[in-house]
């Protein structure tokens, strides 16, 4: 029994509850109770304590949007347009990934996530040759909760024909789908729970609709989650149209691609009738504010699709595209950026954002009875900040602190499954030295190997 005591708790439980003074009593993987400091004091006087004064506690961060693999090349192809941005850099470089640099990418990833407060994110893409193993075995190590979705695809293009993927890239339907099952059946459950296992197709273009109906019904048969790219940049919605006739959600209807076991990723290019249609189907949403920013391909219509009911969760995506996995700053912007769309600065509220990275999160996984939110019963998944530091001082709302002031850097303490993480601001579970080490090493020889070249822009003298 170990009671984490005199923090101020966001419980986003459902009333919404803010305790100033509280305490959480952890026995094994749960919070057995929550209440203010006093009473849990009186009512465990033996248990063990951590005096939490002076931080703001969240439930366990939940990132909806990750590619590990894009931890090594973070900064490869910024100021790029997006089609140059794939195929001459991303693709290219992860084309040439062997399955110790996808080990090691995604280490870095974990690392950087974990000090930042996440506690569970979904892997949206991991394809054969960054070493499924690997990674899964990373995520059950570093403590760490990972939704892990497999590639599928039997295309090799993006979106149009003339845009070949690198070689590296590309893989054959029979071994991408039959082997996201045998991943399924060998790490779905592992970690004491921690890890699942789901589909990650490819976004139309790369994939059937055949192979989409497949994947649909082997969800539904299995109990498996899918995650898919869907109408992040305009081209995509142009290309549903001309080869298909359907609008982004009216062609995910038809292939199999809504409903609550689905998330969809972007979701920048849909209109009043696609978010009636996710709405409708139960279908979450992972919203990338930063990642569409930077590659220009737009502001998702998120105030919409909340007023229409659509569960929406956070995600940072990827190196390349963010350029962090700190998904505290990325609430910022998801604060921010709809009200300078919209002109309405009440579009958008702190509580709403905070909801998106803890409750909404975990429903968009189906985890919403287990994680999401600081109640008794619940994994006890936390994360306390250290708001003691100038650029948070004074915060009168907690709440707004953290979405609008705070960043990662300001986490002190990261419990999961009742397992103390980080302390101090440390990862106990890692050895942060051997992996910035190795993934800065391994960065090296794998932009050689890709022939890219990593000079800055500027002369360097
Ligand atoms: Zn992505």
């Amino acid at each position: 029994m170990m009671v984490y005591e005199h923090g101020t708790l966001i419980t986003v439980d459902p009333q919404r509850r803010i305790i100033l003074d509280g305490a959480l009593a952890v026995e094994g993987e749960r919070f057995v109770a929550i209440d203010k400091a006093q009473v849990l004091c009186e009512r465990f006087p033996g248990a063990e304590r951590v005096d939490l004064h002076g931080q703001v506690v969240t439930p366990g961060l939940i990132n909806a949007h990750v590619h590990t693999a894009q931890a090594m090349i973070r900064g490869c192809a910024d100021d790029m347009e997006l089609i140059d941005w794939l195929g001459k850099r991303v693709w290219v470089l992860q084309g040439n990934y062997t399955e110790d640099d996808g080990r090691a990418s995604a280490e870095l990833c974990i690392l950087e996530m974990l000090k930042s407060g996440t506690t569970t994110f979904v892997e949206s893409m991991l394809a054969e040759r960054y070493g499924f193993d690997g990674i899964a075995a990373a995520v059950v190590s570093s403590g760490i909760r990972g939704t892990l979705a497999k590639i599928v695809m039997d295309v090799g293009t993006y979106a149009t024909k003339d845009n070949w993927m690198h070689p590296g890239m590309v893989e054959d339907r029979e071994t991408s789908l039959q082997n996201t099952l045998a991943m399924h059946d060998k790490w779905n459950g592992a970690g004491n729970g921690r890890v699942q296992v789901w589909f990650g197709p490819r976004t139309p273009g790369g994939v059937t609709p055949e192979l989409y109906r497949e994947i649909s019904v082997l969800a539904r048969q299995r109990g498996m989650g899918i995650t898919v790219h869907l109408a992040e940049v305009q081209a995509d919605r142009v290309y549903l149209q001309e080869h298909f006739g359907r609008t982004p959600a009216q062609y995910a209807e038809d292939v199999g691609l809504v409903g609550p076991n689905v998330l969809l990723v972007h979701a920048v290019w849909m209109d009043a009738n696609d978010v009636a249609i996710l709405a409708r189907t139960g279908t979450n949403v992972a919203h990338n504010p930063a990642s569409n920013a930077k590659l220009a391909s737009g502001i998702a219509p998120i105030p919409e699709m909340l007023a229409a009911g659509v569960n929406v969760a956070l995600g940072t995506d990827g190196g390349p595209s963010n350029n962090t996995y700190d998904l505290v700053r990325e609430m910022r912007l998801a604060s921010y950026v709809h009200k300078a769309r919209t002109l309405n600065p009440l579009v958008m509220s702190s509580e709403a954002v905070l909801e998106m990275v803890t409750i909404r999160g975990a429903k968009a996984l189906g985890l919403e009875r287990e994680i999401g939110s600081l109640e008794t019963g619940k994994q006890a998944d936390f994360v306390a900040f250290d708001l003691d530091k100038p650029h948070v001082v004074p915060h009168f709302n907690p709440v707004s602190t953290l979405v609008c002031a705070a960043s990662g850097a300001d986490v002190d303490l990261v419990v999961i499954q009742g397992r103390l993480v980080v302390r101090g601001g440390e990862v106990l579970t890692m050895d942060q030295e051997r992996v910035l080490k190795e993934a800065g090493k391994r960065a090296v020889a794998l932009w050689q190997r890709a022939g890219i070249d990593s000079r800055p822009r500027w002369p360097v003298f």
